[in-house]
């Protein structure tokens, strides 16, 4: 057999180097794969940034309340959000606003288009509460929480919380510190003790049970902040029964019409 003739036997193909047939299906599988990677690099980039954005976010949010904390002066510090945001940036040059209905940080660039809608439905609800409270001018009225209710159910109305088959009522509660959350639980009328809660520092649902697991619910009266409600939610604080909270992740709330 003559030397410049390609052989089927691989110890003389080697010598030869690949075949030009070879290499345009190498260079052909090559095209195919980068084909198939650049969409899939690129849309993890973008899943990648928006992570990115929202971890900024909460830092920020972190931030904020924690200044807020120190120097009670809410509305103040609230006031000077983009200079609390050096440091925090969008990674697709994002412009961020703070809602000061939901408090929350958002971004122009990444919607909150995957949100749960129960936890958009009390993010809207505690937004109404927060614009009612700041509405009520007389003192007389501001410093009575079952007038203040009265008045926003009356406008308002109150969502319902399905969980496990069972309704509860949701509701708003404030303290004169202007720290305000919701609640949910059986029954209306003025009452603290709530089976669950929403926790407006990581927005989500907590469930009151008991060490053993069984639903039940705690008086949250005692609870002067929204920074000490977070710990009762995290467990870094308990109450004398020791009730614990455990986080609902899809809670159905009922959007109030
Ligand atoms: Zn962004």
């Amino acid at each position: 057999m003559p030397d410049n003739v390609p052989s089927h036997n691989p110890k003389l193909r080697r010598i030869g180097g690949f075949t030009l047939a070879e290499l345009l299906i190498v260079v052909a599988i090559v095209g195919v794969l980068v084909a198939i990677a650049i969409p899939v690099f690129t849309a993890r980039l973008a899943k990648a940034q928006e992570a990115t954005c929202i971890a900024n976010r909460r830092s920020m949010y972190a931030e904020v309340v924690t200044t807020a904390m120190d120097t009670e002066k809410e509305a103040e510090v609230f006031g000077k959000i983009d200079r609390l945001a050096k440091g925090y940036t969008c990674p697709n040059g994002g412009n961020w606003s703070w809602d000061t209905g939901t408090r929350s940080i958002t971004c122009d660039e990444h919607p909150d288009e995957t949100e749960n809608p129960s936890i958009t439905t009390s993010k809207s609800y505690l937004s109404d509460w927060n614009k009612f409270i700041d509405s009520i001018t007389d003192p007389k009225i501001k410093n009575n929480n079952s007038k203040m209710r009265e008045l926003f159910f009356a406008e308002y109305g109150s969502p319902l919380l399905t969980y496990q088959g069972k309704d509860y009522n949701v509701q708003p509660f404030f303290k004169s510190t202007g720290e305000t959350w919701l609640f949910a639980r059986e029954g209306t009328g003025d009452n603290w003790s709530a089976n669950f809660v929403y926790d407006p520092i990581d927005q989500s649902w907590y469930r009151c049970v008991k060490e053993n697991g069984t639903p039940t619910s705690a008086s949250i009266s005692s609870i002067s902040t929204t920074e000490e409600l977070h710990k009762y939610m995290m467990g870094e604080l308990t109450d004398q029964w020791n009730n614990r909270w455990e986080k609902v992740e899809n809670p159905k709330i009922s959007s109030v019409t």
